[in-house]
């Protein structure tokens, strides 16, 4: 007998990047079913198996409900030695911490978010740490995925705007995959990418992977090259463009401008690494001329690349005559392949590079896309600002005027911000500094950072030994969570935490897209919404300080701010006016020319922060999500398709480019990248091929890449807690070549243990898994608590976007 739900309510998977919209079918204010949201033009009615049991994943039978607090610091790194706790008790505990540690310096207390934190969370983070503490020592765990993308479009178009969409994939000819399994980790975009291919004309797909996966499945040519050549691979198609005279000279000559430098940068990362100046040399600030350029990727011949990695000429050279061809159109995906490198900067501007050569960028199916990782990376982490130097909209926190526009909407007294305006510690830093004794003070939030960090063994004993009591073990940690994790085993307090539709929430995905999800059903027990939780702290943390004539918290949070307190009832007003107020000030980092204040309109249309701008907040969820920048056209609120791009989008909809933000001019392909400094040009860098920080040696023989399976999410404290994913992908296995596998007498499915120079883990190991590693490669995915691959794992990063390489490194495998 088949039950039917009192009511379809709006959402949105909390998962990938993707963001797919979900139907939650409610009966009783429970949640009683899901299927796909026919109206999110996003996904277009389809989910992934992940999203088809999201359901399910609110329902474990170990949900955290009650706080908890660490009563016997010797049990730090399980789950033994805590209290349940009352929340005022845990609220009173967390913020005399946070005063305690806060009055010995700004970077004693860390924040750690996430890109699945909803907007509003993030946004109540920074408003809690940069305003309210005024703290820069905050940070997402999307610096571990995304920052390279960050840093590769500001670099190149001194702008984090991803140009492209999601309707590229309906019309793209050719489709380059530059590592991005798609087919596992953004399935609903590798089916529209599958049904391009299936029902165009000659539509190719070219897959650049260090490893056969299942997206190499359906591609026309697998090009699997040596790990950290496909900085050369980018050089070679770059070269080609030019020795062919095959580029796009009036498009480069109108848009673009060369860039380069030719340091050979090497790679550090012991306990003391600041890689500040190294960053300002990777930079490349040098103009160079088209003819340095020309003479810089001359040496990347198809011979030359071919022999270094390991990819036949002739396929090298079929690829760059796909960018070569003016008739094509080319869209170029990638993500955690490219991101998480220790060149990820690099690789995200010579992607760039390629495309502006080429002439293909910001035009219907044709363009770079760079795939985000997680459901809010880009609406959350990136667009409201929870990073250690950023603001709210693009801004950054050492920029004075920046400061000035942000003190103005938060109604702080001018200069008040100054005190931030160094940025604090990025993540790997921080934790680093955490371990050290610098840091007294972590609450981390919508992440697991205990199975996630890289070279994990630097904070954890998984054996279930505190580590001497030395190291991270000593700072003060809060983890706000939903299930026990490895992040809480680590905690002093544990705060339970509402997840998915237990709270009102929005998600922004990887085409620009922002999208509300409603509240289905109560949370279990006490736990509570993370805002809820914040601003609770604030008000008791704030407590006594003064901001100019005000309280504090009265100006964060309460009557002089988005007035999100009852101040009668001594609470949160009401859920979803709380979310409406926070987004209407957000929104105003946007939508200057709406505010009262003249001052605001005047710098925020100098400081160009329209280029994003929102729509109310209603809109969302009567549209299932709306792509920034919008504009109202005769009432009705309408979206971007491509950035940059002039011209008229859909009906009712003209001119969003030059004449919403530039200079009025028009100019080649109708394009202008309005932003990109003075002068409106994006910047072709030169970027040299340079060496992994960890080759495989005599000792260490093999290459290891990590990352994740399609049925299951991060590290995996969601997705394991749904019997059918559990059911489907039990363990994590480690794919290994046959001849490897024999090299060491293993046969299927027998345990050995994958060791680096750093850690260990313990494994069982398959050659005939999904992924067909090359000899010499091996792969093993993190969801699994209990196959703690980050142990074994590198943590040297780009010293640019200063995100670590979880995709090589050297490792040596042998029988357990
Ligand atoms: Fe869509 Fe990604 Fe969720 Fe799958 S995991 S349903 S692809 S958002």
């Amino acid at each position: 007998q088949s039950i039917e739900p009192d009511a379809w309510k709006t959402s949105v998977c909390r998962y990938c990047g993707t963001g797919c919209g979900v139907l939650v079918g409610v009966k009783d204010n429970k949640v009683i079913a899901v299927k796909g949201d026919p109206d999110n033009r996003s996904s277009r009615g389809l989910n992934c198996i992940k999203g088809y049991y999201l359901g399910k994943i609110l329902f474990g039978k170990d949900r955290l409900t009650k706080p908890l607090i660490r009563e016997d610091n010797s049990k730090k790194g399980t789950m033994d030695g805590f209290r349940e706790a009352s929340w005022d008790e845990a609220l009173d505990l967390v913020a005399s911490k946070i005063k305690e540690y806060r009055a010995e310096g700004p970077n004693k207390i860390a924040f750690w978010g996430s890109g699945q934190q909803t907007v509003h969370e993030g946004y109540t983070s920074v408003k809690l740490w940069k305003a309210g503490l005024e703290s820069n020592c905050i940070d997402p765990n999307a610096r571990l995925c995304m920052a390279s993308a960050v840093v590769g479009f500001m670099t190149t178009f001194n702008s984090d705007e991803p140009m492209g969409c999601y309707d590229d994939l309906d019309l793209a000819d050719t489709f380059v995959t530059w590592g991005a399994n798609m087919a596992e980790m953004h399935p609903v975009l590798y089916s529209r990418l599958t049904a391009r291919k299936l029902s165009g004309t000659n539509v190719k797909h070219y897959d650049l992977t260090t490893y056969h996966t299942r997206t190499s499945e359906t591609a026309d040519s697998v090009m699997v090259f040596r790990p950290q050549t496909d900085l050369a691979i980018a050089n070679c198609i770059a070269n080609y463009l030019i020795q062919t005279d095959s580029y796009d000279k009036e498009f480069v000559a109108d848009h673009c401008q060369f860039f380069g430098g030719t340091e050979n940068l090497g790679h550090t990362w012991d306990d003391n690494y600041d890689a500040s100046e190294i960053g300002q040399k990777v930079m490349g600030h040098a103009e160079i001329s088209f003819e340095e350029y020309k003479e810089r990727v001359s040496e990347y011949t198809f011979e030359y690349v071919s022999e270094l990695s390991g990819v036949p000429a002739a396929a090298l050279e079929e690829l760059a005559k796909e960018f070569a061809d003016p008739n094509r159109k080319v869209m170029s995906t990638w993500t955690m392949g490219v991101n998480q490198h220790t060149r990820g900067t690099w690789m995200n501007n010579l992607i760039y590079s390629v495309h502006l050569l080429a002439g293909k960028i910001s035009q219907p199916g044709c363009g770079p896309f760079s795939l985000t990782g997680q459901p809010s990376a880009c609406g959350t982490a990136r667009e409201v600002g929870v990073f250690s130097h950023r603001l709210p909209a693009d801004l950054v926190v050492n920029n004075p005027e920046h400061r000035r526009f942000s003190e103005l909407i938060w109604n702080l007294p001018e200069g008040y911000l100054d005190s931030i305006e160094t940025p604090g510690f990025h993540t790997i830093k921080m934790f680093r500094e955490l371990g050290n004794g610098n840091v007294k003070f972590l609450w981390s939030m919508s992440n697991n950072w205990g199975q996630t960090l890289p070279n994990t063994k630097r904070y954890h004993n998984h054996e279930g030994i505190a580590p001497n009591g030395q190291g991270i073990m000593d700072g003060f940690i809060v983890v706000s969570e939903v299930y026990p994790t490895r992040s809480t085993e680590m905690a002093n307090v544990v705060f339970p935490a509402a997840m998915w539709v237990e709270r009102e929430g929005m998600f922004g995905n990887a085409e620009r897209r922002n999208a509300i999800f409603e509240k289905c059903q109560e949370p279990p027990g006490e736990a509570k919404w993370d805002i809820w939780a914040m601003v609770q702290v604030a008000k008791r943390a704030l407590d006594g300080k003064k901001i100019g004539d005000h309280d504090a918290f009265d100006v964060i949070f309460g009557k002089y701010g988005p007035d999100i307190w009852d101040y009668a009832k001594n609470d949160l007003i009401d859920e979803h006016e709380v979310c409406v107020r926070l987004w209407n000030e957000y929104r105003m980092f946007t939508a200057p020319h709406l505010h009262e204040n003249p001052a605001v309109q005047e710098l925020g249309s100098k400081l160009k922060t329209r280029a994003k701008e929102l729509a109310p907040y209603d809109e969302y969820l009567k549209q299932h999500g709306i792509r920034w920048p919008v504009r109202e056209v005769n009432g009705k609120w309408l979206e971007t398709k491509w950035r940059y791009a002039n011209g008229k989008q859909e009906d009712g909809y003209d001119e969003i480019g030059v004449e919403l933000m530039g200079d009025g001019k028009k100019k080649n392909k109708d394009l202008d990248f309005y932003k990109s400094w003075a002068d409106h040009k994006a910047r072709i860098y030169f970027r040299p091929f340079e060496e992994a920080a960890e080759v495989p040696d005599a000792e260490y023989p093999l290459w290891l890449c990590t990352g994740r399976v399609l049925e299951h999410w991060h590290s995996g404290s969601m997705t394991r807690r749904v019997p059918e994913l559990h059911r489907a992908v039990p363990e994590a296995l480690c794919e290994i070549h046959p001849d490897d596998a024999a090299a060491i007498g293993i046969k299927d499915h027998d345990y050995i243990f994958v060791e680096s120079r750093r850690g260990r883990t313990k494994v069982k190991a398959t050659t005939i898994g999904r992924g067909k590693p090359p000899k010499g490669l091996v792969y093993v995915p993190f969801f699994a608590e209990e196959t703690m691959i980050n142990d074994a794992t590198h943590d040297v990063h780009c010293p640019l976007s200063k995100e670590p390489d979880y995709k090589k490194c050297a490792v040596k495998v042998y029988k357990a």
